[in-house]
Protein backbone atom coordinates (compact mmCIF):
# COMPACT_ATOMS: atom_id res chain seq x y z
CA UNK A 1 0.00 0.00 0.00
CA UNK A 2 1.66 3.19 -0.61
CA UNK A 3 2.13 5.93 1.64
CA UNK A 4 -0.48 8.37 2.33
CA UNK A 5 -0.32 11.27 4.40
CA UNK A 6 -2.00 11.65 7.79
CA UNK A 7 -4.19 14.51 6.25
CA UNK A 8 -5.22 12.51 3.31
CA UNK A 9 -5.78 8.98 5.09
CA UNK A 10 -8.10 10.70 7.52
CA UNK A 11 -9.73 12.35 5.46
CA UNK A 12 -13.78 12.49 6.50
CA UNK A 13 -15.84 10.07 4.27
CA UNK A 14 -19.05 11.19 5.74
CA UNK A 15 -20.81 13.99 7.81
CA UNK A 16 -20.80 12.07 10.61
CA UNK A 17 -17.03 11.74 10.67
CA UNK A 18 -16.58 15.37 10.44
CA UNK A 19 -14.46 16.84 13.40
CA UNK A 20 -15.62 19.86 15.11
CA UNK A 21 -18.27 20.90 12.66
CA UNK A 22 -21.43 19.47 14.18
CA UNK A 23 -23.57 22.41 13.16
CA UNK A 24 -22.48 22.41 9.31
CA UNK A 25 -23.09 18.63 9.56
CA UNK A 26 -26.01 18.41 10.84
CA UNK A 27 -27.77 21.15 8.74
CA UNK A 28 -26.39 19.47 5.85
CA UNK A 29 -27.80 16.11 6.52
CA UNK A 30 -31.12 17.39 7.60
CA UNK A 31 -31.37 19.45 4.15
CA UNK A 32 -30.31 16.67 2.49
CA UNK A 33 -32.99 14.22 3.89
CA UNK A 34 -35.94 16.84 2.57
CA UNK A 35 -34.30 16.71 -0.58
CA UNK A 36 -33.80 20.52 -0.08
CA UNK A 37 -30.70 21.69 -2.30
CA UNK A 38 -29.56 24.85 -3.20
CA UNK A 39 -27.96 25.96 -6.19
CA UNK A 40 -24.88 27.20 -4.44
CA UNK A 41 -23.07 27.16 -1.14
CA UNK A 42 -20.57 29.25 0.71
CA UNK A 43 -17.98 27.46 3.07
CA UNK A 44 -16.66 30.21 5.09
CA UNK A 45 -13.95 29.49 7.34
CA UNK A 46 -9.86 29.01 8.45
CA UNK A 47 -8.01 27.05 6.13
CA UNK A 48 -7.82 23.48 7.50
CA UNK A 49 -11.05 22.76 9.21
CA UNK A 50 -12.75 20.43 6.59
CA UNK A 51 -14.76 22.76 3.88
CA UNK A 52 -13.33 20.78 0.56
CA UNK A 53 -13.68 17.51 2.69
CA UNK A 54 -17.47 18.61 3.43
CA UNK A 55 -17.58 19.77 -0.36
CA UNK A 56 -16.38 16.41 -1.59
CA UNK A 57 -18.80 14.73 0.90
CA UNK A 58 -21.99 16.68 -0.31
CA UNK A 59 -21.00 15.76 -3.85
CA UNK A 60 -21.12 12.22 -3.24
CA UNK A 61 -24.59 12.72 -1.41
CA UNK A 62 -26.19 14.16 -4.62
CA UNK A 63 -24.61 11.78 -6.77
CA UNK A 64 -24.62 8.51 -4.73
CA UNK A 65 -26.13 5.69 -7.12
CA UNK A 66 -27.95 4.85 -3.77
CA UNK A 67 -29.74 7.56 -4.55
CA UNK A 68 -30.08 11.41 -2.82
CA UNK A 69 -28.38 10.46 0.85
CA UNK A 70 -26.88 12.30 3.74
CA UNK A 71 -25.35 9.18 4.17
CA UNK A 72 -23.29 8.08 0.70
CA UNK A 73 -22.63 5.06 0.34
CA UNK A 74 -18.71 5.28 -0.47
CA UNK A 75 -18.49 2.25 -2.16
CA UNK A 76 -20.38 2.74 -5.56
CA UNK A 77 -18.59 3.90 -9.10
CA UNK A 78 -19.79 7.32 -8.54
CA UNK A 79 -18.34 7.74 -5.00
CA UNK A 80 -15.48 6.08 -5.37
CA UNK A 81 -14.61 8.88 -8.16
CA UNK A 82 -15.05 11.59 -6.43
CA UNK A 83 -13.13 10.15 -3.34
CA UNK A 84 -10.22 9.64 -5.98
CA UNK A 85 -10.99 13.25 -7.56
CA UNK A 86 -12.14 11.65 -11.23
CA UNK A 87 -15.40 12.30 -11.44
CA UNK A 88 -16.41 14.13 -14.71
CA UNK A 89 -19.27 15.55 -12.58
CA UNK A 90 -17.60 16.77 -10.01
CA UNK A 91 -15.39 19.64 -11.07
CA UNK A 92 -12.65 21.31 -8.66
CA UNK A 93 -11.83 24.74 -9.70
CA UNK A 94 -8.91 26.16 -7.62
CA UNK A 95 -9.90 29.94 -7.73
CA UNK A 96 -6.50 30.87 -6.63
CA UNK A 97 -5.29 29.51 -9.77
CA UNK A 98 -7.79 30.49 -12.10
CA UNK A 99 -8.97 34.14 -11.47
CA UNK A 100 -9.96 35.19 -15.05
CA UNK A 101 -12.76 36.06 -16.63
CA UNK A 102 -12.47 33.40 -18.99
CA UNK A 103 -11.53 30.59 -16.61
CA UNK A 104 -15.06 31.39 -15.30
CA UNK A 105 -16.84 31.84 -18.89
CA UNK A 106 -14.89 28.13 -19.90
CA UNK A 107 -17.55 27.38 -17.05
CA UNK A 108 -20.84 29.19 -18.29
CA UNK A 109 -20.56 27.65 -21.12
CA UNK A 110 -19.81 24.34 -19.39
CA UNK A 111 -22.94 24.01 -17.54
CA UNK A 112 -25.37 24.35 -20.06
CA UNK A 113 -24.06 20.05 -20.49
CA UNK A 114 -26.26 17.65 -18.12
CA UNK A 115 -24.20 15.57 -16.24
CA UNK A 116 -22.47 12.69 -17.31
CA UNK A 117 -23.48 9.84 -15.35
CA UNK A 118 -24.66 11.50 -12.28
CA UNK A 119 -27.89 13.75 -11.22
CA UNK A 120 -25.73 16.75 -10.60
CA UNK A 121 -22.87 18.53 -12.07
CA UNK A 122 -21.09 20.03 -8.73
CA UNK A 123 -18.79 22.39 -9.17
CA UNK A 124 -16.25 22.99 -5.91
CA UNK A 125 -14.54 25.96 -6.74
CA UNK A 126 -11.99 26.37 -3.55
CA UNK A 127 -10.51 30.18 -2.51
CA UNK A 128 -13.12 31.61 -4.91
CA UNK A 129 -12.35 35.23 -3.56
CA UNK A 130 -9.53 35.02 -5.32
CA UNK A 131 -11.57 35.48 -8.30
CA UNK A 132 -11.19 38.90 -10.60
CA UNK A 133 -13.98 41.32 -10.56
CA UNK A 134 -14.71 40.49 -13.85
CA UNK A 135 -15.25 37.18 -13.23
CA UNK A 136 -17.13 36.70 -10.23
CA UNK A 137 -19.90 39.41 -12.67
CA UNK A 138 -19.58 36.42 -15.30
CA UNK A 139 -20.13 33.64 -12.63
CA UNK A 140 -23.18 35.67 -11.12
CA UNK A 141 -25.08 35.41 -14.30
CA UNK A 142 -24.45 31.41 -14.11
CA UNK A 143 -25.57 31.42 -10.59
CA UNK A 144 -28.66 33.54 -11.09
CA UNK A 145 -30.45 31.03 -13.24
CA UNK A 146 -28.80 27.96 -13.83
CA UNK A 147 -29.46 24.64 -15.06
CA UNK A 148 -31.63 22.44 -12.56
CA UNK A 149 -28.86 19.96 -12.10
CA UNK A 150 -26.19 22.55 -11.33
CA UNK A 151 -24.69 22.96 -8.11
CA UNK A 152 -21.68 24.84 -6.95
CA UNK A 153 -20.45 24.99 -4.01
CA UNK A 154 -17.66 27.73 -3.19
CA UNK A 155 -14.86 27.68 -0.20
CA UNK A 156 -13.40 30.81 1.16
CA UNK A 157 -10.92 31.68 3.76
CA UNK A 158 -11.78 35.24 3.63
CA UNK A 159 -15.13 35.68 3.09
CA UNK A 160 -15.31 39.19 3.24
CA UNK A 161 -13.60 39.37 0.14
CA UNK A 162 -16.41 37.35 -1.77
CA UNK A 163 -18.89 40.13 -3.09
CA UNK A 164 -22.28 40.43 -1.45
CA UNK A 165 -24.28 39.62 -5.45
CA UNK A 166 -22.57 36.57 -5.01
CA UNK A 167 -22.99 35.64 -1.27
CA UNK A 168 -26.59 36.50 -1.39
CA UNK A 169 -27.22 33.85 -3.39
CA UNK A 170 -25.38 31.46 -1.42
CA UNK A 171 -26.01 29.07 1.48
CA UNK A 172 -23.72 29.88 3.72
CA UNK A 173 -21.90 27.70 6.03
CA UNK A 174 -19.47 29.43 8.48
CA UNK A 175 -16.97 26.59 9.64
CA UNK A 176 -15.38 27.39 13.16
CA UNK A 177 -11.85 26.66 13.96
CA UNK A 178 -11.66 23.17 15.91
CA UNK A 179 -10.67 23.00 19.40
CA UNK A 180 -7.73 21.83 21.11
CA UNK A 181 -9.14 18.77 22.61
CA UNK A 182 -11.00 17.88 19.57
CA UNK A 183 -7.75 17.66 17.82
CA UNK A 184 -5.95 16.07 20.53
CA UNK A 185 -8.32 13.04 20.42
CA UNK A 186 -7.95 12.78 16.17
CA UNK A 187 -3.90 12.64 17.20
CA UNK A 188 -4.36 10.37 19.25
CA UNK A 189 -6.24 7.92 17.09
CA UNK A 190 -3.91 9.29 14.63
CA UNK A 191 -0.72 8.13 15.95
CA UNK A 192 -2.39 4.75 17.05
CA UNK A 193 -3.07 3.73 13.54
CA UNK A 194 0.61 4.49 13.08
CA UNK A 195 1.78 2.33 15.24
CA UNK A 196 3.29 5.28 17.25
CA UNK A 197 3.15 5.76 20.95
CA UNK A 198 2.79 9.43 22.24
CA UNK A 199 2.72 11.01 24.95
CA UNK A 200 -0.53 12.54 26.57
CA UNK A 201 1.49 15.99 26.49
CA UNK A 202 3.43 15.79 23.47
CA UNK A 203 0.08 15.61 21.66
CA UNK A 204 -1.42 18.52 23.40
CA UNK A 205 1.53 20.23 22.42
CA UNK A 206 1.28 19.47 18.44
CA UNK A 207 -3.13 20.17 18.87
CA UNK A 208 -2.19 23.42 20.23
CA UNK A 209 0.59 23.98 17.76
CA UNK A 210 -2.20 23.50 15.15
CA UNK A 211 -4.47 26.32 16.65
CA UNK A 212 -7.26 25.15 15.14
CA UNK A 213 -6.20 23.35 11.67
CA UNK A 214 -6.83 19.82 11.79
CA UNK A 215 -4.91 19.42 9.18
CA UNK A 216 -2.11 21.13 10.36
CA UNK A 217 -1.94 19.02 13.08
CA UNK A 218 -2.26 15.97 11.28
CA UNK A 219 0.99 17.54 9.08
CA UNK A 220 2.94 18.43 12.22
CA UNK A 221 2.39 14.89 13.34
CA UNK A 222 3.79 13.12 10.04
CA UNK A 223 6.31 14.98 10.40
CA UNK A 224 7.61 14.45 14.12
CA UNK A 225 6.60 10.62 13.43
CA UNK A 226 9.14 10.87 10.83
CA UNK A 227 11.99 11.69 13.78
CA UNK A 228 10.71 9.88 16.48
CA UNK A 229 11.47 6.09 15.73
CA UNK A 230 8.26 4.67 17.16
CA UNK A 231 7.65 7.45 20.16
CA UNK A 232 6.18 10.90 20.03
CA UNK A 233 7.78 12.53 23.51
CA UNK A 234 7.74 16.09 24.13
CA UNK A 235 11.34 16.06 24.70
CA UNK A 236 12.50 14.68 21.16
CA UNK A 237 10.29 17.00 19.79
CA UNK A 238 11.77 20.08 21.82
CA UNK A 239 15.79 18.67 21.16
CA UNK A 240 14.85 18.69 17.22
CA UNK A 241 12.20 21.39 16.55
CA UNK A 242 13.98 23.73 18.93
CA UNK A 243 11.24 24.13 21.47
CA UNK A 244 11.97 25.64 24.99
CA UNK A 245 10.33 23.18 27.09
CA UNK A 246 8.64 23.25 30.53
CA UNK A 247 11.84 22.78 32.78
CA UNK A 248 13.90 25.31 30.90
CA UNK A 249 11.17 28.22 30.87
CA UNK A 250 10.86 27.54 34.96
CA UNK A 251 14.68 27.75 34.96
CA UNK A 252 14.63 30.46 32.72
CA UNK A 253 12.46 32.62 34.91
CA UNK A 254 13.33 31.32 37.94
CA UNK A 255 16.32 33.12 36.78
CA UNK A 256 14.71 36.26 36.16
CA UNK A 257 12.76 36.73 39.73
CA UNK A 258 16.56 36.67 41.03
CA UNK A 259 17.10 39.85 39.47
CA UNK A 260 20.44 38.67 38.19
CA UNK A 261 20.72 39.61 35.04
CA UNK A 262 23.93 39.21 34.26
CA UNK A 263 23.49 35.44 34.75
CA UNK A 264 19.74 36.03 32.78
CA UNK A 265 21.93 37.17 30.04
CA UNK A 266 24.39 34.49 30.03
CA UNK A 267 21.38 31.89 30.33
CA UNK A 268 19.37 33.76 26.88
CA UNK A 269 22.60 33.15 25.03
CA UNK A 270 22.83 29.45 25.95
CA UNK A 271 19.33 28.85 24.96
CA UNK A 272 20.06 30.62 21.71
CA UNK A 273 23.06 28.80 21.15
CA UNK A 274 20.64 25.48 21.16
CA UNK A 275 19.39 26.56 18.01
CA UNK A 276 15.89 27.71 19.43
CA UNK A 277 15.16 31.20 17.56
CA UNK A 278 14.51 34.60 19.01
CA UNK A 279 11.12 34.63 17.95
CA UNK A 280 10.84 31.36 19.48
CA UNK A 281 11.93 32.47 22.35
CA UNK A 282 9.73 35.22 22.85
CA UNK A 283 6.71 33.34 21.80
CA UNK A 284 7.35 30.54 24.21
CA UNK A 285 8.32 33.37 27.27
CA UNK A 286 4.93 35.03 26.57
CA UNK A 287 3.13 32.17 26.44
CA UNK A 288 4.72 30.70 29.81
CA UNK A 289 3.66 34.22 31.82
CA UNK A 290 0.26 34.04 29.91
CA UNK A 291 -0.70 30.70 31.39
CA UNK A 292 0.73 31.74 34.85
CA UNK A 293 -1.76 34.65 34.34
CA UNK A 294 -4.14 31.84 33.61
CA UNK A 295 -2.83 29.84 36.64
CA UNK A 296 -3.38 32.97 39.25
CA UNK A 297 -7.09 33.32 38.10
CA UNK A 298 -7.92 29.46 38.70
CA UNK A 299 -7.69 28.00 34.99
CA UNK A 300 -6.11 25.30 35.34
CA UNK A 301 -7.02 23.23 31.78
CA UNK A 302 -4.25 21.51 30.31
CA UNK A 303 -5.46 21.83 27.40
CA UNK A 304 -5.53 25.45 27.43
CA UNK A 305 -2.30 25.69 29.16
CA UNK A 306 -0.17 23.15 27.06
CA UNK A 307 0.84 21.61 29.93
CA UNK A 308 -0.33 20.45 33.53
CA UNK A 309 -0.53 22.80 35.99
CA UNK A 310 1.73 21.10 38.33
CA UNK A 311 4.50 21.55 35.56
CA UNK A 312 4.54 24.83 36.40
CA UNK A 313 6.82 26.74 39.34
CA UNK A 314 4.44 27.31 42.28
CA UNK A 315 7.34 29.32 43.26
CA UNK A 316 7.44 31.35 40.40
CA UNK A 317 3.58 31.91 39.61
CA UNK A 318 3.51 32.84 43.46
CA UNK A 319 6.23 35.41 43.52
CA UNK A 320 4.56 37.31 40.86
CA UNK A 321 1.12 39.56 41.52
CA UNK A 322 -1.19 39.29 38.41
CA UNK A 323 -0.23 42.98 37.23
CA UNK A 324 2.94 42.00 36.86
CA UNK A 325 2.53 38.84 34.86
CA UNK A 326 0.36 41.45 32.55
CA UNK A 327 3.17 43.93 32.16
CA UNK A 328 5.38 40.90 31.41
CA UNK A 329 2.86 39.64 28.27
CA UNK A 330 2.89 43.23 27.05
CA UNK A 331 6.34 43.53 26.92
CA UNK A 332 7.19 40.64 25.19
CA UNK A 333 4.30 41.15 22.86
CA UNK A 334 5.11 44.39 22.03
CA UNK A 335 9.03 42.98 21.66
CA UNK A 336 7.68 40.08 19.47
CA UNK A 337 5.82 42.97 17.05
CA UNK A 338 9.18 45.30 16.90
CA UNK A 339 11.90 42.36 16.41
CA UNK A 340 10.78 42.13 12.75
CA UNK A 341 11.98 45.75 11.93
CA UNK A 342 14.83 45.91 14.47
CA UNK A 343 18.63 46.83 13.70
CA UNK A 344 19.18 43.88 16.19
CA UNK A 345 16.83 41.68 17.45
CA UNK A 346 19.28 40.37 20.05
CA UNK A 347 19.76 43.53 21.53
CA UNK A 348 16.05 43.77 21.37
CA UNK A 349 15.68 40.59 23.14
CA UNK A 350 18.59 41.43 25.93
CA UNK A 351 16.84 45.13 26.48
CA UNK A 352 13.25 42.81 27.69
CA UNK A 353 14.48 40.48 29.64
CA UNK A 354 16.59 43.42 31.50
CA UNK A 355 13.40 44.91 32.51
CA UNK A 356 11.97 41.69 33.09
CA UNK A 357 14.46 40.73 35.53
CA UNK A 358 13.03 43.81 37.13
CA UNK A 359 9.88 43.30 37.12
CA UNK A 360 9.84 44.29 41.21
CA UNK A 361 10.56 47.84 40.60
CA UNK A 362 8.18 48.45 37.95
CA UNK A 363 4.48 50.00 39.31
CA UNK A 364 1.69 49.86 38.18
CA UNK A 365 -1.67 52.58 37.16
CA UNK A 366 -3.02 50.52 39.92
CA UNK A 367 -0.81 50.76 42.42
CA UNK A 368 0.04 54.50 41.60
CA UNK A 369 -3.89 55.12 42.37
CA UNK A 370 -3.46 52.56 45.78
CA UNK A 371 -0.18 54.79 46.84
CA UNK A 372 -1.78 58.27 46.05
CA UNK A 373 -4.93 56.81 48.13
CA UNK A 374 -2.77 55.97 50.85
CA UNK A 375 -0.70 59.05 51.03
CA UNK A 376 -4.13 61.25 50.73
CA UNK A 377 -5.07 59.37 53.92
CA UNK A 378 -1.57 59.72 55.31
CA UNK A 379 -2.49 63.35 55.03
CA UNK A 380 -5.84 63.84 56.38
CA UNK A 381 -5.18 61.98 59.21
CA UNK A 382 -1.82 63.66 60.45
CA UNK A 383 -2.30 66.36 63.47
CA UNK A 384 -3.05 69.58 62.84
CA UNK A 385 -3.93 69.21 58.71
CA UNK A 386 -7.41 70.10 57.88
CA UNK A 387 -9.46 68.45 55.01
CA UNK A 388 -8.22 70.56 51.64
CA UNK A 389 -10.80 69.80 48.82
CA UNK A 390 -14.76 69.19 49.83
CA UNK A 391 -15.11 66.70 47.54
CA UNK A 392 -12.31 64.64 48.44
CA UNK A 393 -14.40 64.33 51.73
CA UNK A 394 -13.20 62.49 54.79
CA UNK A 395 -11.01 59.29 53.03
CA UNK A 396 -10.51 56.23 55.54
CA UNK A 397 -7.43 57.17 57.79
CA UNK A 398 -4.34 55.32 57.27
CA UNK A 399 -3.63 52.92 60.99
CA UNK A 400 -1.24 54.86 62.05
CA UNK A 401 -2.90 58.08 61.67
CA UNK A 402 -6.45 57.96 62.93
CA UNK A 403 -5.13 56.78 66.84
CA UNK A 404 -2.82 59.98 66.97
CA UNK A 405 -5.59 62.16 66.07
CA UNK A 406 -7.38 62.77 69.02
CA UNK A 407 -6.75 62.10 72.97
CA UNK A 408 -6.77 58.32 72.41
CA UNK A 409 -6.15 57.86 76.29
CA UNK A 410 -9.97 59.52 77.09
CA UNK A 411 -11.45 57.70 74.46
CA UNK A 412 -10.09 54.19 74.43
CA UNK A 413 -12.62 53.26 77.51
CA UNK A 414 -15.29 52.70 74.95
CA UNK A 415 -15.21 50.37 72.00
CA UNK A 416 -16.74 52.63 69.06
CA UNK A 417 -14.19 55.53 70.86
CA UNK A 418 -11.79 54.70 68.29
CA UNK A 419 -13.18 55.66 65.73
CA UNK A 420 -11.79 58.85 64.22
CA UNK A 421 -13.80 61.65 64.47
CA UNK A 422 -13.18 62.64 60.50
CA UNK A 423 -14.64 59.60 59.56
CA UNK A 424 -17.42 60.28 62.01
CA UNK A 425 -18.00 63.78 59.80
CA UNK A 426 -17.79 61.73 56.71
CA UNK A 427 -20.65 59.30 58.12
CA UNK A 428 -22.66 62.42 59.07
CA UNK A 429 -22.34 63.76 55.72
CA UNK A 430 -23.33 60.62 53.97
CA UNK A 431 -26.64 59.87 56.30
CA UNK A 432 -27.49 63.75 55.99
CA UNK A 433 -27.09 63.59 52.37
CA UNK A 434 -31.04 62.76 51.66
CA UNK A 435 -32.57 63.82 54.39
CA UNK A 436 -31.03 67.21 54.98
CA UNK A 437 -28.92 68.06 52.02
CA UNK A 438 -28.07 71.55 53.12
CA UNK A 439 -26.97 70.45 55.84
CA UNK A 440 -25.00 67.83 54.23
CA UNK A 441 -22.95 70.01 52.37
CA UNK A 442 -21.84 72.78 55.17
CA UNK A 443 -20.72 69.37 56.99
CA UNK A 444 -18.44 69.11 53.55
CA UNK A 445 -16.81 72.02 54.16
CA UNK A 446 -15.80 71.47 57.15
CA UNK A 447 -12.08 71.22 57.22
CA UNK A 448 -11.24 69.38 60.26
CA UNK A 449 -12.67 67.18 63.26
CA UNK A 450 -11.53 66.71 66.47
CA UNK A 451 -13.02 65.23 69.47
CA UNK A 452 -12.22 66.19 72.46
CA UNK A 453 -12.99 64.45 75.62
CA UNK A 454 -16.96 64.94 75.16
CA UNK A 455 -16.94 67.76 72.53
CA UNK A 456 -16.63 66.61 69.20
CA UNK A 457 -15.18 70.22 67.39
CA UNK A 458 -15.45 71.06 63.69
CA UNK A 459 -13.44 73.69 62.55
CA UNK A 460 -15.22 75.07 59.38
CA UNK A 461 -12.08 78.21 57.03
CA UNK A 462 -13.01 81.74 57.67
CA UNK A 463 -14.82 81.65 54.39
CA UNK A 464 -17.32 79.18 55.23
CA UNK A 465 -18.56 81.00 58.21
CA UNK A 466 -22.39 80.13 56.55
CA UNK A 467 -21.81 76.72 56.41
CA UNK A 468 -20.12 76.22 59.81
CA UNK A 469 -23.21 78.54 61.42
CA UNK A 470 -25.78 76.79 59.43
CA UNK A 471 -24.13 72.89 61.37
CA UNK A 472 -24.08 75.16 65.11
CA UNK A 473 -27.82 75.83 63.97
CA UNK A 474 -28.35 72.10 63.78
CA UNK A 475 -25.83 71.26 66.58
CA UNK A 476 -28.69 69.09 68.76
CA UNK A 477 -29.54 66.92 66.21
CA UNK A 478 -26.14 66.11 65.09
CA UNK A 479 -24.87 66.00 68.72
CA UNK A 480 -27.22 63.12 68.76
CA UNK A 481 -26.54 61.24 65.99
CA UNK A 482 -22.38 61.63 67.07
CA UNK A 483 -23.21 60.20 70.20
CA UNK A 484 -24.66 57.34 68.37
CA UNK A 485 -21.58 56.46 66.30
CA UNK A 486 -19.26 57.18 69.39
CA UNK A 487 -21.07 55.13 71.74
CA UNK A 488 -20.96 57.72 73.62
CA UNK A 489 -22.56 61.43 74.59
CA UNK A 490 -21.11 63.86 72.43
CA UNK A 491 -21.20 67.35 71.99
CA UNK A 492 -20.80 69.21 68.54
CA UNK A 493 -19.42 72.45 68.49
CA UNK A 494 -18.06 74.48 65.75
CA UNK A 495 -15.32 76.83 65.58
CA UNK A 496 -13.56 79.02 63.05
CA UNK A 497 -10.15 79.34 61.33
CA UNK A 498 -7.91 82.50 61.11
CA UNK A 499 -7.54 83.63 57.98
CA UNK A 500 -3.97 83.50 57.83
CA UNK A 501 -3.87 79.60 59.12
CA UNK A 502 -4.54 78.86 55.27
CA UNK A 503 -1.05 79.20 54.72
CA UNK A 504 0.45 77.18 57.46
CA UNK A 505 -1.75 74.19 56.80
CA UNK A 506 -0.33 74.56 53.22
CA UNK A 507 3.01 74.27 54.28
CA UNK A 508 2.10 71.39 56.63
CA UNK A 509 0.97 69.05 53.33
CA UNK A 510 3.86 70.09 51.09
CA UNK A 511 6.28 68.81 53.95
CA UNK A 512 4.33 65.78 54.67
CA UNK A 513 4.19 65.18 50.49
CA UNK A 514 7.56 65.78 50.41
CA UNK A 515 8.39 63.28 52.99
CA UNK A 516 6.56 60.32 51.73
CA UNK A 517 7.19 61.14 47.87
CA UNK A 518 10.76 60.91 48.77
CA UNK A 519 10.12 57.00 49.70
CA UNK A 520 7.22 56.54 47.38
CA UNK A 521 7.16 58.42 44.19
CA UNK A 522 11.22 58.22 43.57
CA UNK A 523 11.45 54.41 43.32
CA UNK A 524 8.51 54.70 41.38
CA UNK A 525 10.48 56.63 38.81
CA UNK A 526 13.48 53.62 39.17
CA UNK A 527 11.54 52.29 35.82
CA UNK A 528 14.33 50.00 35.17
CA UNK A 529 17.10 52.42 37.09
CA UNK A 530 18.56 51.53 40.24
CA UNK A 531 15.97 51.27 42.84
CA UNK A 532 16.22 53.51 45.73
ZN1 LIG B 1 -22.37 5.82 -3.38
Amino acid sequence: MPYEVTATRKRPQTFSALVGQEFVAATLTSSIAQGRIAHAYLFAGPRGVGKTSVARILAKALNCEKGLTATPCGTCASCAEISRGGSLDVIEIDGASNTSVNDVREIRDEVLFAPNAGRYKVYIIDEVHMLSNSAFNALLKTIEEPPPYIVFIFATTEVHKVPATIRSRCQQYNFRLISTSEIKEKLREASGELGVEAEERALIWIAKEATGSLRDAYTLLDQIVSFSAGAITLEKIRETLGVLGIDELNDFVRLLRSGETGKVLERMDAVLATGVSIEQFVADLAEYFRNLLFLKSGIAKDTLLGYAPEDFDSGVRDSLTAAQMEKAIELLLALYRNIRFSLNQRFELELVLARLAELDSMISPAEIRDALREIRGGILAAPGVSLASPSAGFAPASAGGAAAAGPAGAAASSPAASMDPGLAVKRLIETLRREKPSISSALEKCLSARLDDQDLLLTFGAKDRFAGELALKEKDSLSARASVMFGRSVRVKVAFQEARAESVKVDQRVELLRKVFRGEVVKGEGHGGEPV
